[in-house]
């Protein structure tokens, strides 16, 4: 039997309350399976104001944050539950941090978002506290809670409260780190000492990512190959030298998927309900999608899905470059996304220069998204980097198989396909080149539209394919295992 380990998750947005991308997948899920395993799992978020207060339960306490240079904040506390679940879930109120329309920024970021986030992580373990829930694990989530493990190993050391308490840092994305002038180390309120390079200083600005990845006990990131890349040039942002140094901590664990929401036998956005067993479905679902997108009702014309933020890490400057030439192929296209401006015109226009064949959607629209993996043939990642990615997994459920570059977790969960055995469930390219990706569009649609079985088979290989919330709790509870009994051998030595 393990012992019951109570676990602090605190993460800046979960589902289905706050979600600006997969992180918020993760934080509504992973929790759940942990729970599901035993472990005592309360998770913290803010209160933004797109949150209710009167969906929530006021829970009447006011927890006094002591915000350094600024002094003493307040804030208020509300409670729910993740959904489905009796997993508690609390979040902080504080009008004048998160009484704002957007999660990090409006037309351009917040410029107090360092204090925001401060705020948060230090609200967090007051809460935790106030509540007497003594973490054995607090559980931090990219730079935004990154102040967590840096807090626990510095001011919190010798606190009676906390000092038995290690700390996981799990990264969904190192791109953002959370980088800001170094005034923030007197609200951080910790000693100077530690801004130096090897802990919380970089070109003399305080970077909260690098000191959580130094004094975190363990660094997660969301796929194996992800975890290999952060330590390369390529994909390190800066940091791959610092993560490096700290690679003995450091595990890849993927990602699961809910099933609930994302399976093509239950989804009620999509026209028709269809599995492996009963396939017709999709035909109607591809119909319905070319509807919704004006694009002539063709059966036998590949369709081609994309949804994502139209940011380069998606890689739609690769995709913007070859457009012309793919829809040459007489194929049809459809894109839901949003992001920067350029893109956003560039699509557009391009639907109303194509409209017999492009569609494009600018926005966020959880329905359409579903709709999009039920009526598609293909989805298109071509991702410059991708620590996890949760789209293509979806995919695979909805028999719509992925082109992604082989790159994080795009390369770790799809498998090319080899005309020669019928093996793979997707259609995979390595360089990140407008030709690479022309090429390899090319190769899936001519296989969907001249090798119908083939295409089928995999279809239906591909939508058998589980990737499980179970079983990433499982390997974070071996690793919060590992880090508690560490602890108690420490009371010894
Ligand atoms: P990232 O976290 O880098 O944005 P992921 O693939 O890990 O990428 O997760 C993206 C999540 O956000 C998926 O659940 C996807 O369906 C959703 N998503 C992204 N953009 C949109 C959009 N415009 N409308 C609806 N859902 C979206």
């Amino acid at each position: 039997m393990n012992p019951q380990i109570n676990t602090l998750f605190v993460a800046s947005e979960v589902v289905p309350f706050a979600k600006t991308g997969g992180l918020a997948d993760v934080s509504g899920a992973l929790p759940k399976a942990l729970a599901a395993l035993g472990v005592n799992v309360k998770v913290v978020m803010p209160r933004y104001y797109s949150i209710d207060r009167e969906t929530l339960e006021h829970i009447p306490m006011a927890l006094g944050v002591d915000m350094g240079s600024m002094g003493e904040l307040w804030a208020g506390v509300y409670r729910s539950h993740l959904s489905g679940s009796d997993v508690e879930i609390y979040f902080i109120d504080h009008e004048a941090f998160y009484g704002r329309s957007g999660l990090y920024h409006e037309e351009e970021a917040y410029a107090d978002n360092d204090i925001r986030f401060v705020f948060l992580s230090k609200a967090a373990l007051q809460l935790s506290r106030a509540l007497g829930f003594r973490p054995d694990i607090v559980h931090a989530n990219d730079w935004h809670t990154a102040a967590l493990p840096v807090l626990l190993k510095t001011t919190l050391r010798e606190d009676a409260f906390f000092k038995e308490s290690a700390s996981v840092l799990t990264l969904h994305n190192l791109q953002h780190q959370g980088v800001f002038a170094k005034e923030l180390m007197d609200v951080l309120g910790v000693d100077w000492r530690y801004f130096n390079p090897m802990q919380l200083e970089a070109m003399d600005n305080v970077n909260l990512l690098k000191g959580g990845i130094a004094f975190c006990d363990a660094l997660t990131t969301v796929s194996r190959k992800y975890a290999h890349e952060i330590q390369t040039p390529e994909f390190g942002f800066g940091l791959e030298a610092h993560i490096r140094a700290h690679a003995h901590k450091l595990y890849g664990i993927l990602n699961g998927v809910d099933y609930e929401e994302w399976s093509p036998a239950v989804d009620p956005y999509i026209a028709a309900r269809y599995d492996s067993n009963s396939f017709e479905g999709k035909a109607l679902c591809k119909r319905d999608l070319q509807e919704r997108f004006g694009l002539p009702l063709r059966e036998d014309v590949p369709l081609i899905g994309f949804v994502g933020r139209f940011v380069t890490q998606k890689g739609i400057e690769l995709i913007a470059t070859v457009l012309e030439g793919l829809l040459a192929m007489d194929i049809q296209m459809v894109m839901l996304g949003s992001g920067e401006q350029w893109a956003e015109a560039f699509f557009s226009n391009m639907a109303g220069k194509y409209p017999d064949r492009f569609g494009c959607h600018i926005g966020y629209n959880n329905a359409l998204a579903h709709q999009i993996e039920a009526g598609s043939d293909l989805f298109l990642m071509p991702s410059l980097f991708e620590p996890c990615g949760l789209n293509q997994i979806y995919s695979l459920r909805y028999g719509t198989l992925p082109i992604v570059r082989a790159t994080g977790g795009l390369d770790d969960t799809i498998v090319n396909y080899d005309p020669a055995t019928g093996e793979g469930n997707g259609f995979k390219f390595w360089y990140a080149t407008p030709d690479a990706l022309y090429h390899t569009v090319q190769w899936a649609v001519d296989t969907c539209r001249y090798q119908p079985e083939a295409f089928r088979a995999m279809q239906l290989r591909a939508m058998k394919a589980h990737f499980s919330w179970k079983d990433a709790a499982r390997q974070y509870l071996d690793i919060y295992l590992a880090l508690y009994y560490q602890n108690r051998i420490k009371r010894y030595q």
